[in-house]
């Protein structure tokens, strides 16, 4: 049976930990789509095409070996053999994936890749436009926010686990400024869908984000079956 739990929120309020460790309890594959947004990013900083016309963007991401696979449950990216990890959360591509994602061009792409993911699996989708935009029909939507001081925190400390050291003011100025772009741009901007179920994860733990999403799922499949 095919199921799709869509979790969208703001920068760092915890969603790909939670759609991750969610995904593994349910068995469920995890889609982190913002990986995908960043490996494009990635990809066109390499080529210095961040802010090029859409006809070079195309010839770039057509002529490009970035290629996007499921294995062992979740999304690993690669760019012909070499697998992208830590290229993808540097400064530089936090800097640029929100200018980026922002292009038609970029999502026509990216959105088709996802449909063709979630066809027929039982998956944890996470990004800014899944319940809105990717999967509607999504068996369980759910919106996650949280106080800006602890997501910059929050980020600060991946950050810093990386070997990156930024300022709590950079770090928070830069969460701000992809927020204000992911929720103002014209095509698919982030925003709550009335039928979201909301979480404010600012004094949760991850285990009881997960606990009290898990219980939303369990809820939704037994009406489902
Ligand atoms: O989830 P994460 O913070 O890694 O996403 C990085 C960026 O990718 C977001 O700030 C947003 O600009 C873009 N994104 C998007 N749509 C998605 C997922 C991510 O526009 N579904």
């Amino acid at each position: 049976m095919k199921f799709v739990i869509a979790i969208d929120g703001t920068a760092s309020s915890g969603k790909s930990t939670t759609a991750r460790l969610l995904a593994k309890k349910l068995g469920f594959v995890h889609l982190d789509t913002g990986a995908m947004y960043r490996a494009v990013t990635y990809l066109l900083l390499t080529k210095k095409a961040q802010e090029s016309d859409d006809e070079r963007i195309a010839n770039v991401l057509l002529k490009s070996s970035l290629t996007f696979k499921i294995q062992r449950g979740s999304l690993h990216v690669y760019l012909g053999d070499k697998e992208l990890k830590d290229e993808l959360r540097t400064p530089e591509v936090d800097n640029w994936v929100s200018p980026v994602s922002e292009r038609s061009i970029v999502r026509a792409y990216l959105v088709a890749k996802q449909r063709e993911i979630g066809r027929n699996r039982k998956i944890v989708c996470e990004g800014r436009d899944i319940g809105s935009v990717v999967f509607p029909d999504a068996g369980l939507k759910v919106f996650m926010t949280c106080d800006m001081a602890e997501r910059a925190m929050r980020r600060q400390k991946e950050l810093r686990e990386k070997g990156i050291d930024q300022s709590g003011e950079d770090v928070e100025a830069s969460l701000a400024r992809r927020d204000e772009i992911d929720s103002n741009r014209k095509i698919s901007p982030l925003k709550c869908t009335s039928d979201a179920f909301r979480i404010d994860t600012t004094d949760l733990t991850i285990e009881e984000q997960v606990a009290i999403i898990e219980e939303e799922v369990q809820k939704r499949m037994g009406e489902k079956s």
